[in-house]
């Protein structure tokens, strides 16, 4: 038994095509036994490996969205050679506010691992994601994206772990996306997040940035489709023409140090461009201080050298708030 409140008519061992939901319960003012309904589909035929997709980890995030809603209404089971899960909006409330964070609890689905099953609803929903689907999933694609605040260079990316032949299996599976770019996040085990439930069960995890600023990119949903794709092939679990990239660029994104903050409260000029190569102390911008305009700006420098795959899209910034960060080609 895992314990979990979430209930739904899916049955995750019959054949063919089921669309339905996850029932998270809610019970408010407006709804004593009412429910949250987090759509869910399921295409099954066969044995073969479980694939499972997601999107709407956080609400503003919209290429994978888009297109698992759209997997859901054309993909044919027959296609299926083993198993399929399609979550397009898993933090459904954040989803439809259009917010990184659940409104209803504030909650962030990528800090909330391992969940728990009494806990806000975005707690209960990582507890079942981690105690019902990592389980009887081989594979796992989460799709995100920059959200409101951070545009991205689309790329596909995975964790780097401890366990060295999972960090290969995941490596081979990167590579079937057939990316222009990649990103290995080397930063260790990341608490809370979804790639981090899924390695400690064996699950073989990607993710990926795939636009950004509050927006809804049209070579990120292509990126997003092409992956899946790729994931599916790999996996087994479809037969498809694959074109892959020739070459996939490897990128990692390390520490702290990748990492630009805003050091004070202001208005934030940017000085760089995504896909831009830097140096270690080269200017990423300046914050302006508007209300006293003789102050002269507060220079912000990147600390380590490499690409700018990150930037902030907002202009106003708190201390502490990331304008920019960076990855680095190994070696
Ligand atoms: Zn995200």
């Amino acid at each position: 038994m895992t314990g979990t409140q979430i209930f739904t008519d899916i049955d995750y061992d019959r054949q063919g095509k089921q669309v339905g939901w996850l029932y998270v319960p809610h019970s408010v003012t407006r709804s004593a036994y009412g429910n949250i309904a987090v759509p869910i589909a399921v295409l099954n035929n066969g044995s073969g490996a479980t694939v499972l997709f997601m999107a709407g980890v956080h609400g503003d995030e919209y290429e994978g969205q888009i297109a698992l809603s759209r997997l859901v209404r054309d993909m044919d089971p027959s296609r299926v050679q083993g198993r399929v899960i399609i979550l397009p909006a898993v933090n459904l409330p954040a989803a439809l506010a259009g917010t990184r964070v659940s409104p209803l609890d504030g909650g962030n689905l990528n800090r909330a691992f391992p969940g728990d099953p009494d806990g806000s609803p975005t707690q209960k929903i990582a507890h079942y994601i981690d105690q019902v689907l990592f389980p009887i999933s081989n594979f796992c694609h989460d799709f995100h994206s920059g959200g409101g605040s951070l545009d991205y260079l689309p790329f596909v990316s995975m964790r780097r772990t401890e366990d060295t032949d999972l960090n290969e299996r995941t490596m081979r599976a990167l590579l079937a996306c057939g990316a222009e770019q990649a990103v290995v996040w080397t930063d260790g085990p990341a608490r809370g997040f979804a790639n981090w439930a899924a390695a400690r069960r064996g699950v073989i995890c990607l993710g990926g940035e795939f636009g950004g600023g509050g927006g809804v990119s049209r070579q990120g949903i292509a990126l997003v489709e092409r992956a899946m794709e790729g994931l599916l092939h790999h996996a087994g679990v479809v037969e498809t023409e694959l074109h892959p990239h020739p070459g996939t660029r490897i990128w990692h994104v390390g520490d702290r140090s990748f990492y630009v903050l805003a050091p004070e409260a202001g208005l934030f000029e940017p000085f760089t461009e995504l896909g831009e190569t830097i140096g270690a102390g080269d200017l990423c911008g300046q914050v302006h201080f508007v209300d006293n305009p003789v102050r002269a700006p507060e220079p912000v420098v990147f600390r380590a050298a490499g690409t700018v795959v990150a930037k902030r899209r907002p202009g106003r910034v708190e201390r502490g708030d990331c304008v920019a960060h960076l990855a680095q080609e190994p070696g």
